[in-house]
C-alpha cells in the first residue's frame, strides 16, 4: 500500500518539479532525466541528463568518486589524477609526516610519478551503474507480514540481488534502503586499492583560516589535495605494486577557467553522507536541546588542551593536528547548527506541521487507524531515547577522550588468550599484532598533553552525567581521589603501562597468564573496559531497541507525509550513494545590515596575513608572488580568485566533491559551508544555505606558481 502510494507521489512530482525550488534537495542520478533535468536547463544547465549519468556511453558519473569512507574526489586527468580537499586527504598526508619531512607544514610535491607515496589502506570508488529494486526486494513481502518475516525475506532478496550484481564482475554491489526504507536501490561498484598521493600544499594554505575559519564565509583556503590511481595492467583495481600503472579513466572532468559570476548555474555532484530532513520535532528538540549542548562543552574543552600543548611544540602539532580537526569539526558545526535552528524556529515549524498532519489524519478513519499513533509514539520514544542517546555519546566522548585509558583496551584480547590457555602461537602472533598497533599509538601521544585531557573529562565525567548513568569503576576512583583528578592523573601516568611505548612493550613481550593479575589492577584498564561493559550492558541495547522502534516509525511517517503533500517533490535522506544538487552561484545577507559577496581573492589572504596566529600565518612564497603579481593565467580582473558559494544543497561526504558548470566543466571544489545555514542537515534555509568551494584556478596557481609542479598541469584539460 505504502509503494502504490508512494508511486503516485512520485508521479505527482514529475507534473510539479517545473515550479519547485531547485536549491534545496540531494537528487538521484538515475531520476535526473525524469525529475531534474528541465529545471535544470531552465536555470542554464546546457547539457543532457546522459551526460551526468549514463550506462551507455562515459559521462560525468565515471569521473566521480568516494573518496575513502567519507570525501568525495574526481578524476581531472586522462592518467588517473584525482582531486579531493586537503582536509580528506589530511590523515594521509599527516601518516607521511615526521619532523624531518613535515608534508603538513610544507605541503607535498611529487615532481615524477616515481616520487608519488603510496596511501596504504586508502580505497576510491566508482559507481559503475545503479537501479531501482525496490519491486525486487519486496518480492514475497505481504501486507500485515510479521516484520521478522518480512526483514527475514527482504534480507534474503537483497544478498541475492546483491549476488548476481557482481558476479564475474570483479565489481561490489549493495542495495541500499531510501525514503526510510519505502524505495531501494542497487548499487554497483568498482573499488579502487592502489592510491598514491601526489601533491598537497602546506597547512598554511590547505588548510589557511584553521579552526578559526571553519565553517565560516568569507573564506580564503585552498583546501585541496592530488592523488593518482594506480591499477594492473588491465586497468583494473590491484594491491600496491611497483609495476601497477595509472589509471585510464574512461571521463575525466575538463577544468574551466573562465570563472563564474552571480547567479550562474552550478551543480555539485558527490556523495552527502547524512541528513535529516523529515524527521518529528521531538528527534531535533533531543539533539539540539539536550544533547548537543553537553557535547559542544566536552570537545571546547578538549580543543582547548590540545591547542595549547600544539602552540608549545612542533612535534605535539603534528601529532595532534588531525585528532583536534577530527574533534573540532562537529564541535564548531554543532553550534551553528543550534543557532540556524533556533533562528528559523525549526522546532516551532515542525510542531505546527505535525499539528496539521495530525488533523488530516484525523478527517479520515482508514488514515487514523494507519497513522494515528505516529506522532505519540516519536514523543514517547524520544523521551525514552534522551538519557540513554546522551550517556553514550557522552561516556564514549569521556572514555576515548584520555587516549591512555581507550589505549588500556588494547591488551584485551592478549589477557583473554592467556587466561583462557590459548596456544603459544595464539600468543605470539596477538603479541605482534599488539606491538604494532602500539608503535602507531605512540607516534601520536603526548604524556603530558593526555593527562590533562584525563583530569578535564574525567572531571566533566563528573559533574555532567548523572551518578545513576556513571560507572561503577569511575565512582570508585572518583571516591579515592577525592575528585582530585589532576593529582591522581600526575601519580597514574608514572605507574601505568599505557602512557609509556618502552614499558608498554617491555609489558607486551613478557606478557603471560601472572601479567593478567597486574594488568586487572591497572586503573585505566579497570576505567576502560568497565566503560566498556557499562555501554554494552546497559545502554545499548536499550539504545538500539528504541532505535529500531523508530526507524520502523520512519518508514510509515515518511509514507504518510508524502501521501499529506502531495504536491511536494520529495528527495531522499543524504546516505553516502552519489547525488547531484543544483543551483546558483549567490552570496547571502548574513544579519542586519551586512552582506557577503560570492567570492574572494587572494587579496582578502595578505589582508588576514598575522605571523602572530598559527591559523593566519601566509607562507613567504604566496606574499611574494602576490607582490610581484606573478598571477599568470589564473587571475580575474588583476585578482587571483579563492573560494566562492553558492546555494547548492550540501552536506559532510560532499567535501571534495566537483563543482561543475553549465557547460559541465570543473570549476571548483566543495569543501565546506557557511556557518549561518548549516542547519541544512536538518532544515535547509534557501536565503543563508551556502556551499563553500575552492575556486579552481587558485588550485592551478598553487601547483604551478607555488609549487612548482605545473607539469601535472599537462595532463589536465584546461579550457581557457
Ligand atoms: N566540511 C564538510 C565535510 O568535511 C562539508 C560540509 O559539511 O559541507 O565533509
Amino acid at each position: 500500500m505504502i509503494k502504490r502510494l508512494f508511486a503516485t507521489c512520485l508521479l505527482l512530482t514529475i507534473v510539479l518539479i517545473p515550479s519547485m525550488r531547485a536549491d534545496e534537495g540531494m537528487w538521484i542520478p538515475i531520476l535526473i532525466e525524469k525529475y531534474n533535468i528541465k529545471l535544470m536547463q531552465e536555470k542554464g544547465f546546457k547539457l543532457s541528463a546522459e551526460d551526468i549519468y549514463s550506462v551507455n556511453r562515459a559521462c560525468m558519473k565515471d569521473a566521480v568518486l568516494l573518496f575513502g569512507g567519507g570525501c568525495t574526489g574526481e578524476v581531472i586527468s586522462s592518467e588517473g589524477l584525482l582531486i579531493t580537499n586537503h582536509h580528506c586527504g589530511y590523515g594521509q598526508i599527516q601518516s607521511h609526516s615526521s619532523l624531518q619531512h613535515d608534508y603538513l607544514a610544507n605541503g607535498f610535491w611529487a615532481m615524477s610519478k616515481e616520487e608519488e607515496l603510496s596511501s596504504q589502506g586508502l580505497t576510491v570508488t566508482f559507481l559503475k551503474r545503479m537501479e531501482d529494486v525496490t519491486d525486487k526486494v519486496l518480492k514475497g513481502v505481504t501486507e500485515g507480514m510479521d516484520p521478522t518475516e518480512r526483514d527475514k525475506i527482504i534480507n534474503s532478496n537483497i544478498s541475492e540481488i546483491n549476488t548476481k550484481a557482481a558476479e564475474g564482475t570483479g565489481y561490489s554491489a549493495s542495495v541500499r534502503p531510501f525514503y526510510m526504507g519505502n524505495q531501494y536501490f542497487l548499487f554497483v561498484n568498482e573499488i579502487f586499492r592502489d592510491i598514491r598521493l601526489v601533491g598537497a600544499p602546506p597547512e598554511a594554505i590547505g588548510k589557511f583560516g584553521g579552526e578559526t575559519d571553519n565553517w565560516i564565509w568569507p573564506r580564503h583556503t585552498g583546501d585541496f589535495s592530488l592523488f593518482r590511481i594506480y591499477t594492473d595492467k588491465n586497468n583494473k583495481p590491484a594491491d600496491y605494486s611497483k609495476d601497477n600503472v595509472p589509471y585510464k579513466p574512461v571521463y575525466f572532468f575538463p577544468i574551466s577557467l573562465k570563472g563564474v559570476k552571480e547567479g550562474d548555474f552550478t551543480m555539485v555532484f558527490g556523495y552527502p553522507g547524512t541528513t535529516f530532513e523529515y524527521v518529528p520535532s521531538y528527534y531535533i528538540d533531543m539533539v539540539k536541546n539536550y544533547i548537543n549542548p553537553k557535547m559542544i562543552a566536552i570537545r571546547a574543552k578538549k580543543i582547548d588542551i590540545m591547542e595549547a600543548a600544539m602552540a608549545t611544540d612542533p612535534l605535539i602539532r603534528i601529532q595532534y593536528s588531525s585528532k583536534k580537526s577530527g574533534i573540532a569539526n562537529s564541535w564548531k558545526k554543532w553550534m551553528g547548527e543550534i543557532q540556524g535552528l533556533d533562528k528559523m524556529n525549526t522546532i516551532g515549524k515542525k510542531q505546527e506541521f505535525e499539528t496539521r498532519f495530525m488533523k488530516w489524519v484525523y478527517e479520515d478513519n482508514s488514515r487514523a487507524a494507519k497513522y494515528g499513533k505516529i506522532i505519540p509514539s516519536y514523543k514517547e520514544l524520544y523521551s525514552n531515547m534522551k538519557d540513554y542517546s546522551l550517556v553514550n555519546s557522552y561516556t564514549n566522548e569521556v572514555f576515548s577522550g584520555a587516549e591512555a585509558v581507550s589505549f588500556a583496551r588494547s591488551l584485551r584480547s592478549l589477557a583473554d588468550l592467556c587466561e583462557n590457555n590459548a596456544s603459544d602461537d595464539a600468543v605470539k602472533s596477538a603479541k605482534i599484532s599488539t606491538l604494532a598497533g602500539a608503535k602507531s599509538f605512540f607516534k601520536n601521544f603526548n604524556k603530558a598533553t593526555d593527562k590533562k585531557l584525563f583530569a578535564a573529562v574525567m572531571k566533566m565525567y563528573g559533574e555532567n552525567i548523572d551518578p545513576k548513568w556513571q560507572t561503577q569503576e569511575f565512582i570508585k576512583f572518583k571516591t579515592l581521589c577525592k575528585g582530585n583528578f589532576q593529582s591522581a592523573a600526575d601519580k597514574l601516568y608514572d605507574q601505568t603501562v599505557f602512557a609509556d611505548e618502552a614499558k608498554y612493550n617491555a609489558f607486551v613481550n613478557s606478557f603471560n597468564k601472572s601479567s593478567v593479575a597486574k594488568l586487572k589492577k591497572d586503573q585505566f584498564y579497570l576505567l576502560a573496559n568497565d566503560a566498556n561493559e557499562f555501554i554494552t550492558n546497559n545502554v545499548r541495547g536499550e539504545l538500539i531497541r528504541i532505535n529500531g522502534e523508530i526507524l520502523k516509525l520512519n518508514k510509515i511517517y515518511m509514507a504518510a507525509q508524502m501521501e499529506f503533500e502531495k504536491d511536494k517533490v520529495f528527495y531522499p535522506d543524504a546516505n553516502l550513494t552519489l547525488r547531484l544538487t543544483y543551483g546558483q552561484v549567490k552570496g547571502y545577507k548574513s544579519k542586519d545590515a551586512v552582506y557577503f559577496s560570492y567570492y574572494t581573492t587572494l587579496s582578502g589572504i595578505m589582508e588576514k596575513d598575522n605571523p602572530e596566529i598559527f591559523d593566519y600565518k601566509v607562507p613567504d612564497k604566496l606574499k611574494e608572488l602576490y607582490q610581484k603579481k606573478d598571477f599568470g593565467r589564473y587571475a580575474q580582473d588583476g585578482e587571483v580568485p579563492v573560494c566562492f558559494i553558492a546555494n547548492n544543497h550540501t552536506t559532510g561526504g560532499n567535501s571534495g566533491s566537483p563543482v561543475i558548470n553549465a557547460e559541465g566543466q570543473l570549476i571548483g571544489v566543495n569543501f565546506d559551508r557557511a556557518w549561518e545555514g548549516v542547519a541544512s542537515d536538518m532544515a535547509y534555509n534557501p536565503d543563508q544555505s551556502r556551499n563553500i568551494s575552492l575556486d579552481i584556478r587558485y588550485a592551478l596557481f598553487i601547483i604551478d606558481k607555488f609549487a612548482g609542479a605545473g607539469y601535472l598541469l599537462n595532463e589536465m584539460k584546461i579550457i581557457e
